[in-house]
């Protein structure tokens, strides 16, 4: 193996530390504590895993957190009246709707009808159009947590040739649209990519977010690049990431394990977000 292993988990945990730090200093001023509504549609294992993940790393960080646990067949307008409960209640500074939802609500609808103010995803067409023009706003947490650790490693990103692999809303786009904030010079490719080697070949930066296992080979990598595995891909009970990981540490200058990488990340960005989310409510 010649690549660093990127600690996700390691660096997690220093920013959990230092926002716990930060929320007390909120409780402080602020008189509450910063809370966070996460709403389960339906029974998805996965979606239930990362929502209790979510909930304990909330209570950890010593902020309130509230969960809204609904049967499979909820429709729509219940879902919608309670996003919209949940916009009014003042102890409420972030709501997360956990996808996937069932097949009988537009999730787009309900992600629409989030508060901007209170889109501790990001997920929102207003703070997803604040990402695309420039201006400040919450951004997907995933993609941040992944910009976090490529900053941490290489400093300055400016000029750097970034690839991403997946154009979804909520990893591909934001993400690239961050590493085009840093400077970097942005390929998106996806499923109907021409040549997806040869792109991953330019890669400085590879992020690869495309669920598919091992999907990038160790022999496609620029040498030296700095790999970012979003992929989380259940295979007979365990977690591998779209990147063949034994392969690419040979090539790799840098690489995020899977599990351990961006995962834990994601949650740190999270409760990031949501202090920042009470911060600007509270106009601390
Ligand atoms: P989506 O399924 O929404 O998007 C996948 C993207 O990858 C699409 O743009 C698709 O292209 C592209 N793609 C699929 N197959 C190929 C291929 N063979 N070659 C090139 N591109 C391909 O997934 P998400 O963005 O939601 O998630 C991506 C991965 O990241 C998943 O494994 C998911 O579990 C994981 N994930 C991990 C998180 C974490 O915290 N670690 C958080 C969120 C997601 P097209 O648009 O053409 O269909």
């Amino acid at each position: 193996m010649v690549a660093a292993l990127i600690d996700g988990k390691g660096f997690a945990e220093r920013v959990r530390a230092r926002i716990a730090g930060e929320v007390a200093a909120f409780v402080a001023s602020a008189g509450r504590a910063p809370g966070l509504a996460v709403v389960l549609v339906g029974e998805d294992s996965a979606s239930q895993i990362y929502v209790r993940a979510k909930g304990k790393a909330v209570l950890a960080a010593g902020m309130a957190s509230f969960e809204h646990r609904l049967a499979a067949a909820t429709s729509e307008g219940e879902l919608l009246d309670l996003v919209a409960r949940l916009n009014g209640d003042k102890r409420v500074d972030g709501i997360l709707v956990q996808l996937p939802l069932p097949p009988q609500i537009d999730a787009g609808k309900v992600v629409a009808a989030i508060d901007p103010a209170k889109d501790v995803d990001g997920f929102t067409p207003q703070n997803a159009g604040r990402l695309a023009i420039g201006e400040e706003g919450l951004v997907p947490c995933t993609p941040l947590g992944c910009l976090l650790l490529l900053k941490d490693r290489l400093g300055d990103l400016s000029g750097l040739e970034a690839v991403v692999v997946g154009r979804s809303n909520i990893v591909g786009k934001p993400m690239a649209q961050l590493l085009l904030r840093e400077n970097c010079t942005v390929t998106i490719a996806h499923s109907r990519t021409r040549d997806l080697p040869g792109i991953v070949r330019r890669a400085d930066i590879l992020v690869a977010a495309a669920g598919r296992a091992g999907l990038i080979r160790g022999d496609w990598l620029k040498p030296g690049a700095t790999v970012i595995d979003v992929g989380m891909n259940r295979e007979e009970g365990k977690l591998r990431g779209d990147v063949d990981f034994a392969g690419a540490s040979e090539v790799a200058g840098a690489i995020t394990p899977v599990p351990g990488g961006v995962g834990p990340m994601t949650i740190a960005m999270l409760l990031a977000n949501t202090l920042a989310a009470a911060r600007a409510r509270a106009g601390l």
